[in-house]
């Protein structure tokens, strides 16, 4: 998405870069369609950030009004991947990497971390317009569009995510989906799955702490797919690099929120320098 025709590769001093991004694209459109990407009434523009060198920011414009909704931290190498680097966020991450937590605050950090990140990921639901009467007039507002949320944890360390996000989107549905892998083929199988029959309907926040391999990831959004699924969200707390490529050839629609990206796995598929088991961490299980 990078161009030299706008002189844009220059670090983002603030959302002025955007905006003018914006104003050029308006003006013309063919020198700047190399940054931008419109998609529905939603204009994408991806320029550098002045404090992160490895990092791009994705900042999101209405047509209609230039108003910024959030910038994101997105990463060149991985397009399908979205870091919420919010600094609470990045803070009880830390907590929950220290090896001294108790299994009480693990369990309280996740779910903590779960509802700040669901923040950010549902910052592109869409909206519909719809008028209240307050007690002195009529107003218009909006609703969030569409059936409602789904989240579907995969089973067992993605509950702890669930009622984190429960308390900011308390209407929200909850699926299942249970993994386990085959002995002989390595292979991640189902043995446990159930969201609402109108999946092709809903948005969808698959949930799971750890993307290590991504087997279990790709295995979880393809059954979700063949249930109807086409609005799917992936949301973790820890990503390894080859889990974030894995997901993202099987499934390049479906967009990862992670509050970090980690260096690598180990031979045993875990993530460095991770957490741990988030399992057993959260169950007491160890
Ligand atoms: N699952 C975990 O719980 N931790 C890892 O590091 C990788 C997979």
């Amino acid at each position: 998405m990078r161009s030299g025709s706008l002189g844009v590769g220059l670090p983002l001093e603030d959302d002025r870069q955007a905006l003018f991004i914006l104003r050029h694209h308006r003006r013309f459109p063919s020198a700047s369609h190399a940054l931008v990407e419109e998609i529905g009434q939603r204009i994408f523009i991806l320029t550098s950030a002045a404090s992160e060198s490895m990092d791009d920011r994705l900042v999101f414009f209405h047509e209609r009004e230039d108003s910024s909704f959030s910038a994101m931290t997105t990463t060149p190498a991985f397009a399908n991947l979205t870091l919420i680097r919010h600094p609470l966020v990045q803070h009880k991450i830390t907590l929950l990497r220290d090896r001294r937590t108790p299994t009480k605050i693990f369990k309280e950090l996740v779910d903590e971390i779960a509802m700040l990140m669901a923040y950010e990921a549902t910052s592109e639901l869409s909206l519909d317009p719809v008028t209240v009467q307050t007690p002195l007039e009529q107003a218009t507002g909006f609703q969030v569009s569409g059936k409602k949320l789904t989240l579907v944890p995969i089973l067992r360390a993605g509950l702890g995510m669930v009622e984190g996000i429960l308390r900011l989107v308390p209407s929200a549905r909850v699926g299942h989906i249970g993994l386990y892998r085959d002995h002989d083929t390595l292979e991640p199988v189902d043995y446990y799955f159930k969201v609402p029959s109108d999946a092709a309907e809903r948005d969808f926040f698959v949930l799971d702490p750890m993307l290590a391999t991504g087997g279990s990831a790709v295995s979880a959004v393809s059954s979700l797919k063949r249930a109807g699924g086409v609005r799917i969200r992936f949301l973790c707390l820890v990503a390894a690099p080859e889990g974030v490529r894995r997901l993202g050839k099987a499934h390049p629609d479906v967009q990862v929120y992670s509050a970090a990206l980690d260096r690598e796995l180990n031979a045993q598929g875990y993530i460095l320098p991770g957490l741990g088991d988030a399992g057993d961490r959260l169950f007491g299980t160890r």
